[in-house]
């Protein structure tokens, strides 16, 4: 089967850790029905730099035209506010990727970075935040004057709609008992509506348990008591801070990955950090947050929980085995970004082959 994925690397070290992601690809290519063939797609930064756009017309349109996207990281250090930033919400708003997924699981051989102690990792940490990716606040309607700046928070009906039935199915899909919805509608009317909504949709999926919590309550939770969530569903700001707050909790802004998708269209697959100027060009760092987000990519745009299930078990066979330096362990040999990369390939590898 083949599809075509578009290759944005990026800033940084967006290269370093998209190259990686690119040897997975590989593989799955080699063991398996799927044949990839890959399309590099020019944004960020240095992009700006050159041609004046941090994501010229030809790069969307090799974006618009491929099955997925994976894109590394895009940011340089003293270029004017945002410029670079761009590129990605012309991607999510473009192609009306709606549904932000953020997984953020605790391996077992990570426990020792978790900043919890163990009281409060209880059975485990293995959340999935569903952000809503195209309304409120970032949907970027406001004004900033002299004296004064505002913007505002837009939700609609379609909007929640869509995004909470997908948490749900995610759910579903997932095995998970309980979804959570996380906003503030003791005060905020787009909340309101949210919250009712949530309702609505949750009395299809009698199934399923539910709960409604705060943001700011939910905040103190997810450190108290993280064990006590699968899905939790929330609006595009909540769950952006959330979802950082949650990847605190898994050892290194390297481990965590991410999806932009619009269920059935192209959708795009990145790992949460930046670009990480200090590290970059020095070889340490994690590929793993990349790698992760192609083991989304499987699962989300072609169907294929399968192999994404043993692209994460070779992560885990290789964290007993070898650390980047943001994750080291002193009995374990650490690893540069290309290592750490081959040695997650060669236990694909053996997973794929049995
Ligand atoms: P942005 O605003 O684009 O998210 P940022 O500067 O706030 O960028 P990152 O670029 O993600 O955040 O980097 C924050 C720090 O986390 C870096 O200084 C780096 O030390 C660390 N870091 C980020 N990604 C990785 C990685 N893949 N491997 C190792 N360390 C990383």
């Amino acid at each position: 089967m083949k599809k075509i994925i578009a290759i944005t690397k990026g800033d940084g070290i967006g290269p370093e850790v998209v190259e990686e992601g690119i040897k997975i690809l590989k593989i799955i290519s080699d063991y398996t029905e799927f044949e990839f063939e890959f399309q590099e797609a020019l944004a960020g930064g240095a992009v700006w730099k050159k041609y004046g756009e941090s994501l010229p017309e030809k790069s969307f349109e090799t974006i618009k035209t491929s099955d997925a996207l994976l894109f590394g990281a895009i940011g340089i250090p003293g270029l004017p506010q945002g410029v670079a930033e761009i590129a990605i919400l012309k991607i999510r708003q473009g192609l009306d990727l709606y549904v932000n997924l953020r997984p953020i699981k605790l391996y077992d051989a990570l426990k020792d970075r978790c900043p919890l102690k163990d009281e409060y990792i209880g059975e485990g940490i293995d959340i999935t935040f569903v952000r809503e990716n195209t309304e409120g606040l970032y949907k970027n309607i406001g004004e900033l004057k002299e004296d004064e700046a505002h913007n505002i928070m837009l939700y609609t009906r379609k909007g929640c709609e869509r995004i909470i039935k997908y948490a749900f199915e995610f759910a579903k899909r997932m095995g998970h008992k309980k979804v959570t919805s996380v906003d503030k509608a003791n005060i905020l009317k787009p909340s309101m509506l949210w919250r009712k909504i949530f309702h609505e949709i949750a009395s299809d999926y009698s199934d399923l348990q539910t709960e409604d919590i705060y943001i700011d309550a939910f905040c103190q939770w997810l450190i108290r008591t993280p064990y006590s969530y699968q899905t939790v569903v929330t609006g595009n700001m909540f769950g952006d801070i959330a979802s950082d707050e949650g990847a605190f909790l898994i050892g290194s802004l390297g481990m965590a990955s991410s999806g932009n998708i619009h269920p059935g269209k192209v959708s795009m697959y990145e790992p949460i950090h930046g670009s990480a100027p200090d590290i970059a060009g020095k070889g340490i760092a994690n590929p793993i947050g990349t790698i992760l987000s192609v083991k989304l990519m499987m699962q989300e745009s072609f169907g294929q929980v399968e192999v994404g299930n043993k692209i994460e078990g070779s992560i885990e066979d290789a964290l007993k085995e070898g650390r980047t330096k943001d994750i080291e362990n002193p009995i374990l040999k650490t690893l540069s970004t290309q290592e750490m990369g081959n040695l997650i390939s060669k236990k694909l590898k053996s997973r794929l082959k049995k």
